[in-house]
């Protein structure tokens, strides 16, 4: 059944762009499973709960923290995690950069916008990322690898709204990447894309889609 949906997941998806297999709340059982048919990038939303699975599960993993994120939760995970996708705070930057030295790491992480039209969903705006990105106490931060951008589009059956918000995404991408990142090749994720959209995603630019239900079933 997951290898199944999985497959037919992967088969609309172009190679360039990474399919993360977001498993929260489902059992490792169903994590092994994806795993069998190949799936190695994982996508949770909770902290306590990646760690518990990651224990669990194979070492050679990418996982991926894509929820909202609580600064005392960033030790928990600094050793292992592969990229943050949620990222929208300087106070949160500070951190990661604190506990991936700790871990004598750098860490990869995305920086999270404020795309759709509604208000429960996390992230920042162009101004505000560029204000982090000028600031001195940014520019101090030596364990911090930022990679790109991650969105997440409005919940509506209205495509056209759903496109105009992924192409705004892929438009701060762009602006982000003059100002700041030309130098820097490893800015190059712009992660958009969920069950009900990642075809609409891929179409406006996505690298990374992140696929729950329709892989695992719903929730
Ligand atoms: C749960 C979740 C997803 C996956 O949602 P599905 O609709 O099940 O594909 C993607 N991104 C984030 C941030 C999520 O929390």
């Amino acid at each position: 059944m997951i290898q199944t949906q999985l497959n037919l997941v992967r088969a609309q998806i172009p190679e360039q762009v990474t399919l993360i297999a977001v498993s929260k709340t489902k059992p490792v059982s169903d994590l092994q499973a994806a795993y069998d048919a190949g799936q190695r990038h994982f996508g949770e939303n909770k902290v306590q709960e990646m760690v518990e699975k990651a224990a669990q599960l194979p070492a050679d993993i990418h996982w991926h923290l894509i929820g909202h994120l609580q600064t005392n939760k960033v030790k928990y995970m600094a050793t292992f995690v592969h990229l943050i996708h949620g990222v929208d705070s300087l106070k949160l930057l500070q951190e990661i950069d604190k506990q991936a030295k700790k871990a004598g790491r750098t860490q990869d992480v995305l920086l999270q916008f404020y795309i759709a039209q509604e208000d429960t969903k996390f992230g920042l705006d162009l101004q505000e990322a560029q204000e982090i990105l000028d600031s001195i106490e940014f520019q101090q931060l030596k364990r911090i690898q930022v990679c790109g951008v991650m969105g997440m589009a409005s919940n509506t059956s209205d495509e056209k709204q759903v496109a105009r918000e992924f192409a705004a995404l892929k438009n701060i991408f762009g602006t982000l990447q003059n100002k700041y990142f030309q130098e820097k090749p490893a800015f190059k994720e712009i992660s958009m894309g969920m069950s009900g959209d990642y075809q609409l995603a891929i179409q406006n630019g996505s690298t990374m889609v992140r696929v729950g239900s329709k892989i695992f079933g719903g929730r």
